[in-house]
């Protein structure tokens, strides 16, 4: 095991087990980046069902739902025998870095468009979970706009909640979330904040041009409400292909987002692209993303998935495939990702970085 620890950290360019994340984020900055040959972080949709029926709620940068709203998309649940296929393909093929020093730079994400609040299944899925992959922190993501549904969010198999609130008042929150949940929210973090042990819990703030003003604010209301939860801002993802998100960030640049938020939290750990997370071309690039109709997409941020994918999960299922080749897929493709061209989250030398990746794949379509 020590020396699986040791390979798999020294791909990353970490030789020092030690070694806290500032002190390796200072290491790390312009130097060579080394690959892992699995992805670091799977996200996965059980779920995508959320928005203004199931959530009450439309955030102003949403995407995934404005699809299902226009009736380009729809909602559904990933089929359980898919879910576990999954967890059991991470348990075979991802290499074990269980460092507790380290945020986790391996995780599951059960979650990609949809919302843990609305799946009906969360305690049979974390059950499965714990049975094949205790070892690994498990991650959701939640608007939490439900107060009745706060215990699906309390429980220790469960690793890491992060509630979404960017907003620092109710009227704020009506402008960035389209709809007057924000009272909602608090009860719902009050109660997980009351209940919860040995849960790693998160606020999460995206900054728009609606909410911009209000970091400030909310940095210091959340701190002062919730003393145990970490608050991450976190500049939006703005995509060609998700008018709303251009909508949502008008004329603010990602750099004047990243600056503003570095000016409120000094201590951010993730505040600038251009030099954090671990020397990925971009700071999704280690992960691989599955939506609930098993679609394979290179990260969280989507278009036309019918076009832009690398294939189906349950043709990885009938193939005898792993998300591993997934990976040599992804890596031998480069820059040729439409999406990955023209999105603003890639590195200043994304394109270099990625040049010097020599892997061929083989690709069943
Ligand atoms: S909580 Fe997430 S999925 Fe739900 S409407 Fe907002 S951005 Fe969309
Ligand atoms: S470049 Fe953008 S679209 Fe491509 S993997 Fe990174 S974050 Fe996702």
């Amino acid at each position: 095991m020590e020396n699986n620890i040791r390979k798999t950290l020294h791909t990353l360019g970490i030789y020092n087990l030690r070694e806290t994340i500032e002190d390796a984020s200072l290491k790390l900055q312009g130097k060579p980046y080394y690959w892992t040959d699995y992805p670091m972080a799977v996200q996965l949709d059980t779920t995508n069902r959320c928005g203004p029926s199931n959530s009450g709620i439309f955030c102003s940068y949403c995407f995934p739902q404005g699809e299902v709203l226009g009736g380009r998309d729809c909602h559904a649940d990933m089929p359980m025998e898919w879910i576990e296929w999954i967890f059991k393909d991470i348990a075979k093929n991802m290499p074990h870095l269980t460092n507790k020093e380290w945020p986790p730079l391996q995780q599951t994400c059960l979650f990609l468009n949809g919302d843990w609040q609305n799946e009906m299944r969360s305690e049979e899925i974390l059950n499965k979970y714990d049975s094949l992959l205790s070892w690994l922190p498990s991650q959701v993501f939640t608007c939490a706009t439900k107060p009745s549904e706060a215990w699906r969010f309390i429980n220790p198999k469960l690793k890491w909640v992060c509630v979404t609130c960017s907003a620092p008042d109710r009227e704020t929150y009506k402008k960035v979330h389209g709809g007057d949940k924000f009272n909602n929210v608090i009860e719902t973090m009050r109660n997980i904040d009351n209940n919860s042990i040995n849960q790693h819990l998160e606020v999460h703030y995206v900054v728009t041009k609606d909410n911009f003003d209000g970091m400030k604010k909310w940095f210091n209301f959340m701190g002062n409400k919730f003393p145990r939860w970490r608050r991450v801002l976190s500049p939006l993802v703005k995509s060609q292909c998700n008018q709303r998100s251009v909508d949502s960030m008008g004329s603010l640049t990602v750099e004047q987002q990243e600056q503003a938020i570095h000016d409120v939290d000094a201590k951010a750990h993730f505040w600038n692209h251009q030099t954090t997370a671990l020397r990925q071309p971009c700071v999704l690039h280690n992960n691989a993303a599955v939506t609930c109709h098993g679609e394979v997409l290179q990260c969280c941020n989507w278009d036309r998935k019918d076009k832009w994918n690398y294939g189906y999960i349950q043709d990885y299922i009938d193939e005898g495939r792993s998300l591993k080749d997934y990976w040599m897929e992804r890596l031998a493709n480069k820059q040729r990702n439409s999406l990955c061209r023209a999105c603003n989250l890639k590195r200043y030398d994304a394109k270099n970085l990625l040049s010097n990746i020599e892997v061929t794949a083989k690709v069943k379509r």
